[in-house]
């Protein structure tokens, strides 16, 4: 193990939250499996700084850049010493050993791409080369920030690694890549050690780490980042959406770890090849990185499960596991990535990515944009909906450290078997509730299932008067009733919001014995009936402008012209709010999601 400290104390010994940079770096390492470090540097306040190791339990050895060809083991990890490091070092030596590579770079996208060189890769993650500013074009934002393992004879006792790498490269030798989304920040101004020191303090380095499991933000490509356009088969065609570079910023920032799951059948039809959705995909990474937001990965499934699709490529036509909603693309970044997938968001435009959501226990965020959910490829149902990519990442960023606390307060009182229902008015945020009090549970290791009395609601034609005329209050009470005594699956109707007409239902929802009726709905708590099985009764209380405010965008993305919605709105107050105000005495206990919901 090599620590390229340089000449003088700046910034080996600087001060970066109460430890000097390089004890940092001592103390990092005494975390892996290695424990021989050579710490090159002309200063003798950094050697003694060092001593022998000891206190860390290393063995240190501080020498000068001539006397370390001869110290060097045969395989030798090379640090920057001017860098805040946090890598799971032991995790980039077995890559190191397993592509039997003569030197392995980390490698990452770089904040700044067009200030620095970036690497050229190719697919299997070897190396080809360096490509330095000005950058023309589109790239693949991935650069080399400094860490290194190389074998000592690639070495030639000269410790300039570029130049050495450099000459690996034009003399044919393999030179890999190891991708990671882990906390290396150089720190050449006083400005960067400000820096470095506010991300210490927010936790950063220790949730970039590859050495814990960590929550990531999966994403969907099509309708998330760029415009949904029905299949982008040309470079041309990648239009960013403008909210999406800095809202991934942001995620960025908070240290989530940020993989694209794209399916890209339109490679099995034959409408854009491999080389083409690469140059597509270094389009969508340089258009993120001119607003300094990076993806870690891209995985993409080039498959279509139909073998007859004329025009099709037929190695391609398969049924894979990876073609969303099949969980392969979250597996492979899991183990690419080390990601806690139990607290790991998926958000994305289509019921396919919402159906990926609860394959994998993940939280589903379902965005209006594109898709919006309506290409029914999947009955799975969106834990959170919002308008786009900023507002999910203000939902994971904001709303849901508050929430989850909320809801695990909720949770406690909840024991397995329990019938819970959620009443309140529209629009109030009671399936926003109950689904994330269902996420909430699935987290500890519960189970709770949501079951949404808008499903009974009755086609537009067959309603009665009032709220309760509204419902087909019968059939959800038999339902209700044979889910809760867990007696035998149900399946509810479906109505559909944009044609208010009733379907009968394709999917059955079955009940374990432990698992957890989450019932909501605007006239949860209204019946007596429905009151007597269940166990826990909650109101969702809200603010009435914000309720209208809200009553009346959501019509309006249904169609409605604004003297509908105004006068749908007024009869509600009349024939729903007093009823629904009324039953808000049987709930044990009152929540409200305001503030939550803006
Ligand atoms: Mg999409
Ligand atoms: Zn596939």
């Amino acid at each position: 193990m090599v620590i390229l400290a340089g000449d003088g104390d700046f910034p080996a010994l600087a001060d970066v939250g109460g430890t000097a940079l390089l004890g940092r770096q001592l103390a990092m390492i005494a975390r892996s499996a290695l424990h021989d470090v050579l710490v090159v540097t002309g200063s003798a306040a950094v050697g003694g700084y060092c001593g022998d190791g000891e206190r860390w339990g290393l063995a240190v050895r501080a020498v000068a850049p001539d006397q370390v060809a001869a110290l060097l083991a045969e395989t030798a990890m090379i640090l920057p010493g001017d860098a805040v490091t946090e890598v799971d070092l032991d995790r980039f030596l077995e890559h190191h050993r397993r592509h039997g590579a003569a030197a392995t770079l980390l490698v990452q996208p770089s904040d700044h791409p067009d200030q620095g060189d970036l690497v050229v890769g190719a697919e299997d993650g070897r190396v080809l080369g360096f490509r330095v500013p000005p950058h023309v074009g589109d790239f693949h934002n991935l650069a080399w920030t400094g860490p290194a393992v190389i074998e000592r004879r690639a070495l030639n006792g000269n410790l300039s690694i570029r130049a050495q790498v450099e000459r690996l490269l034009s003399a044919g030798r393999p030179v890999q890549g190891y991708r990671s989304p882990e906390y290396v920040r150089r720190i050449v101004s006083a400005d960067d050690l400000e820096r470095v020191r506010a991300d210490g303090t927010a936790g950063l380095p220790d949730r970039l780490s590859l050495r814990s499991p960590q929550p990531a933000v999966f994403l969907d490509r099509d309708g998330v980042l760029n415009v949904e356009k029905g299949s982008v088969t040309t470079v041309e065609a990648l239009d960013l959406i403008p909210t999406a570079p800095p809202a991934l910023a942001r995620l960025n920032r908070a240290g989530f770890r940020t993989p694209v799951v794209t399916n890209q059948a339109a490679v099995a039809r034959g409408l854009c090849s491999l080389e083409t959705l690469d140059a597509i995909h270094a389009r969508l990474e340089t258009g993120l990185a001119a607003q300094h937001a990076h993806v870690d990965r891209i995985y993409f499934c080039p498959h279509h499960p139909d073998p007859t699709l004329s025009g099709g490529v037929p190695s391609l036509l398969v049924r894979c596991e990876c073609r969303k909603p099949k969980p392969g693309m979250v597996h492979a970044a899991t183990a690419d990535l080390n990601i806690d997938v139990a607290r790991s968001w998926m958000v994305g435009d289509s019921s396919s990515d919402m159906g990926l959501a609860r394959a994998c226990g993940m939280g589903g965020i379902l965005v209006r944009d594109g898709h919006g959910g309506r290409d029914g490829k999947s009955s799975a149902q969106p834990h959170v909906v919002v308008d786009d990519l900023a507002d999910a990442v203000r939902f994971i960023l904001d709303v849901w450290p508050g929430l989850s606390v909320e809801l695990d307060r909720l949770a406690a009182d909840i024991k397995a078997g329990d019938v819970v229902l959620i009443g309140g008015l529209a629009r109030a945020g009671k399936s926003l509730l109950a689904q994330c009090l269902s996420l909430r549970l699935g987290q500890s290791g519960r189970a709770g299932v949501v079951v949404g009395l808008d499903n009974w609601l009755k086609s537009r034609d067959q309603r009665g008067a009032g709220v309760l005329g509204r419902y087909d209050l019968d059939a959800a009470h038999q339902a209700l009733t044979a889910l809760a005594r867990r007696e035998a699956p149900v399946t509810p109707p479906r109505y559909d919001v944009w044609t208010q007409i009733s379907h009968p239902g394709r999917e059955a929802v079955t009940l374990a014995p432990d698992d957890i009726l989450i019932v909501e709905g605007v006239p949860a708590l209204t019946q007596p009936a429905w009151r007597a099985l269940a166990t826990r009764r909650l109101y969702v209380a809200t603010d009435e402008a914000g309720r209208r405010r809200r009553f009346h965008a959501e019509y309006r993305r249904r169609g409605w012209s604004d003297n509908a919605i105004e006068s749908t709105y007024e009869d509600r107050l009349r024939d729903e709010r007093p009823i629904v105000l009324a039953s808000r005495a049987h709930a044990d206990a009152e929540i409200t999601l305001d503030g939550l919901l803006g």
